[in-house]
């Protein structure tokens, strides 16, 4: 055996400098001589940790092994077996916490950079030409409707599709993609990929039926009347809220408000479309996950002069992705941290102009396993602020539950479901991704999309072929 290397091959990125005043992806990926070259540190482990911690179980040694022997054809082949959104996933997933943080070059020094090497073969495939679509089977004359456009959506869409279901998805908005599309930003995860991926779960046969809210369009209860089965991908796009007075402050936005406006509706390209957002010159971040980087990073690109991201715990209990948090501070990003907004400010015109902010301590751990955060009495201050944007969570719109008699909903508003099936309290009625458990992640969204395809399929099929999901 030769040498171990222990160094992962950094990713090209823009300059922080340049960045901040574009859209364009900020990491610009592999070079397939750097793929190689990566790829070649993988030990090829006889029990791969690395698989047991991707949530569809990719055989990431044989995808690894194939761009290390230069076959990415094969290498991107082994990836779709299970992962239709390889590209997507590639860019975002949180490796770190999943397949990389299994892996054994990690123990004593950096482990193999799989998502990387996922987002290469994906642009590899897209730079080749037209993504295939495998040889889809005879339509079974069962129909499946699908509600919601995102990771969780599109998943059991094209897995009931490639087992010869006729799938419509439903969606509210007049693009598909859900979050991908209206929720992270172009620089993160560029419009066009979505779209590419979109069109792939299309070219499956799948229909897409947009500006169609299920709920008011046409009821839960229709659909299982026009459809043989329902699936629920509606996601979690309700903001929460501080609770804090000034809230109604002009200025004021949540992260989703403040994300759609830029992405879904190209409020970065005014004037060429005719929706900008409001320029602001300080702007604070509440929250510290993936949605409050994003949000600042967004707001420095779209003219603040500071974002501030104001989190209530230590730089240790951010649960944003480390490259995000990297990729902010290299950007300017400043970070207030142990800090908790208490009240908003306005200018006797209903302007926001302050926050005013109490420090914390971290105290003892709470139930998440952090460390709870603990106000300091009479700590208060102020900062001067033109805009905030709210990110410290979302629970599913309260939409399909209160127009669906009979479906059982959790107490922040999530709809039940059988945990290794996707079914909900409704005959027929399968539901997964953020609208089940809550603003998640892409993949676990995709995982529980395919666990309902399964069950969809074993219930509608009496238990045939189940094998090749
Ligand atoms: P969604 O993606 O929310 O899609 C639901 C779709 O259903 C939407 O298109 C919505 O319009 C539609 N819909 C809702 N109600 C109806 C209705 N009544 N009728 C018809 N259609 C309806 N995860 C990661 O893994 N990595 C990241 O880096 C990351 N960054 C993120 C950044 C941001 C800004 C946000 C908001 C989320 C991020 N996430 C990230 C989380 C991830 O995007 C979600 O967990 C994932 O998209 C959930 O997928 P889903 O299919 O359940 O729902």
């Amino acid at each position: 055996m030769g040498t171990v290397d222990y160094v992962r091959r950094p990713m090209p990125k823009q300059e922080p400098f340049e960045r901040v005043r574009n859209f364009d992806e900020v990491a610009l990926g592999y070079t397939a001589e750097l793929a190689r070259e990566e790829a070649a540190r993988c030990l090829g482990c006889k029990k791969p940790g690395c698989v047991d911690g991707c949530p569809v179980g990719i055989d990431v040694p044989r995808f690894v092994g194939l761009v290390a022997g230069d076959d990415f054809a094969a290498g991107i082949g082994t990836i779709k077996e299970t992962n239709a959104l390889p590209a997507v996933c590639g860019r975002v997933c949180p490796q770190e916490e999943q397949c990389e943080k299994e892996c054994v070059l990690g123990k004593k020094g950096d482990p193999v950079a799989i998502g990387r090497l996922e987002r290469f073969l994906a642009d590899w495939e897209a730079q080749e030409g037209a993504l295939r679509a495998p040889p889809l089977p005879a339509q079974n004359g069962r129909r499946i409707a699908v509600v919601g456009s995102g990771p969780a959506g599109l998943t059991v869409a094209a897995d009931l599709a490639l087992l010869g279901y006729g799938v419509t998805i439903f969606e509210a908005l007049h693009e598909a993609g859900g979050v991908l599309t209206y929720g992270i930003p172009e620089f993160r995860l560029p419009k066009a990929i979505v779209r590419r991926e979109v069109e792939y779960v299309q070219s499956l046969g799948v229909e897409l039926r947009l500006d169609f809210i299920v709920g008011k369009t046409r009821t839960i209860d229709r659909l299982v009347e026009d459809f043989d089965a329902v699936f629920v991908g509606a996601g979690a796009g309700l903001p929460w809220f501080l609770d804090i007075p000034g809230e109604n402050l002009n200025g004021v936005y949540s992260a989703n408000e403040y994300l759609t406006r830029c992405n879904l509706m190209r409020g970065y390209r005014f004037p060429a479309w005719d929706t900008p957002l409001k320029r602001a010159s300080r702007v604070a971040v509440f929250g510290g996950g993936n949605v409050a980087m994003d949000s600042a990073r967004t707001a420095l690109r779209l003219g603040a002069d500071e974002a501030h991201i104001v989190y209530r715990r230590s730089r240790d209990e951010l649960p944003a992705r480390a490259e995000e948090v990297e990729n902010a501070e290299e950007e300017g990003v400043l970070f207030d941290f142990l800090t908790l907004p208490v009240r908003l400010i306005g200018d006797g015109h209903s302007w926001l102009t302050e926050i005013e902010c109490r420090r914390m301590e971290l105290g003892e751990p709470d139930g998440s396993g952090r460390r709870r955060p603990v106000e300091i009495p009479g700590s208060e201050f102020r900062m001067s602020m033109d805009a905030s944007i709210c990110a410290i969570g979302n629970s599913p719109n309260p939409l399909i539950p209160m127009t669906t008699p009979g479906l059982d909903v959790g107490k922040k508003g999530n709809l039940i479901t059988d945990e290794a099936t996707g079914r909900t309290s409704r005959e027929r009625v399968w539901a997964g991704g953020d609208v089940v458990t809550g603003a998640a992640t892409v993949i676990s969204a995709m995982g529980a999309g395919r666990q309902a395809a399964r069950s969809i399929h074993e219930t509608l099929s009496g238990g045939e072929g189940t094998e090749e999901l």
